[in-house]
């Protein structure tokens, strides 16, 4: 029996164990080096896989352990897309039937009843005003299936976008793009998913998409005639264009803001508009602070590395004395917000959030 494609095995084979990807994982590094933690040993899931021919919850629950921040990749010495290659496993499972972590497992139901990855159509309708009409119009605020579970988000991006720009959303009705799909390893269902989404797009006479979340952001970043930004971006614009001001903070706050590995230009723009509030001090982070496009994921399916990640940092956040902890993107606020329920008194918030409050 072969459960992965020979092509897939290849390319693991071609790992000569030196362990420089290890050291620039986020997880490997905050989880105290253990080896499970890391990518080099998420490189021997296929073989030891096939040599046992048969497959443990335990290996389908560690394939969810990667958050796809993809920076293993770019230290490869033999270039090893690590990241993609942990997609294409999660992928090669859901084709064989194996089934994922229940929060994964239930998403292709959810989806199909629904039309969301996660959350519900109810919980989606809670930040917007129960009158509230989308109209046709040239730009939209994708508000993601993260809205149902975190609408404060979205209201606190909302509000700021309209200070400045015409903008619409579709708001209940708002289709899934397909990305946290794509993230679990269902191919086939996360295209169905961007075609449906982008129709209704394209129905609403939307040109520019402003999208509450980085994940859903690259997912859809690939279509041609819709052009697509984070709200960290839009918001920017809007403060660089002079049409967007915030007062000082009189507490003289201590922040530390969190950002994702990969994205160097979403995290100094989250940095960039923080800095225009006065009073409000930015304190540096360790670089392991930062994790992947896929950390919610990962955290919905249960990832014990994870979950551990996110706790080292809320008690570093502690240990720092910081007044808050400003997060760059929805996915990585709601993963903290649940950690730190009832544990951490620090402040959580992501970008727009924060930034609200000085308006
Ligand atoms: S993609 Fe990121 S989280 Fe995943 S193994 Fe590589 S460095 Fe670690
Ligand atoms: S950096 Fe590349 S070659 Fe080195 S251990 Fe990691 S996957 Fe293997």
């Amino acid at each position: 029996m072969t459960v992965f494609p020979e092509s897939l095995l290849k390319s693991f084979d071609l790992c000569i164990r030196c362990g420089a990807c290890n050291h620039v994982c986020p997880i490997f590094i905050s989880q105290d080096k253990k080896e499970f933690f890391g990518p080099r040993a998420y490189l021997q899931i296929p073989r030891i896989v096939e040599e046992e021919l048969e497959i443990s919850v335990d290996f389908i629950e560690y394939a969810y352990e990667c958050t796809i921040c993809g920076i293993c990749d770019e230290v490869c010495p033999v270039g090893i897309p690590i990241s993609r290659l942990v997609l294409a496993v999660r992928e090669a499972l859901i084709d064989q039937g194996y089934v994922p972590p229940p929060k994964v497992a239930s998403m292709p139901t959810k989806l199909s009843e629904e039309g969301l990855a996660f959350g519900s159509r109810e919980l989606k309708a809670r930040w917007l005003p129960p009158d509230y009409k989308p109209s046709k119009g040239d730009t939209f605020f994708f508000a993601t299936c993260l809205s149902s579970e975190a609408p404060e988000s979205a209201v606190a991006a909302f509000h700021i976008l309209r200070r400045f720009m015409e903008i619409e959303t579709i708001g209940r009705e708002e289709l899934c793009c397909g990305a946290f799909l794509k993230l679990a390893g269902y191919k086939y269902l996360s295209e169905g998913a961007l075609e449906e989404f982008t129709s209704q797009m394209r129905t609403s006479e939307a040109r520019k998409i402003v999208v509450l979340s980085r994940p859903c952001l690259d997912f859809i970043q690939r279509l041609k005639d819709i052009e697509a930004i984070h709200v960290v971006d839009a918001i920017r614009e809007g403060v660089e264009a002079g049409e967007l001001k915030f007062n000082v903070s009189k507490k003289g706050l201590r922040i530390g803001i969190v950002g994702y590995c990969d994205s160097y230009d979403l995290n100094c723009a989250s940095v960039d508009l923080i800095s225009q509030i006065k009073g409000v001090n930015t304190i540096d982070l360790p670089p392991w602070t930062a994790s992947g496009i896929g950390s919610l994921l990962s955290f919905k399916a249960g990832a014990k590395g994870i979950r551990g990640h996110f706790l080292k940092l809320l008690q570093l956040s502690k240990d720092m004395k910081l007044n808050s902890l400003v997060f760059v993107d929805s996915s990585l606020y709601i993963i903290a917000r649940e950690i730190a329920k009832g544990k951490f008194k620090v402040n959580i918030c992501d970008v727009p959030q924060f930034l609200s409050k000085f308006l």
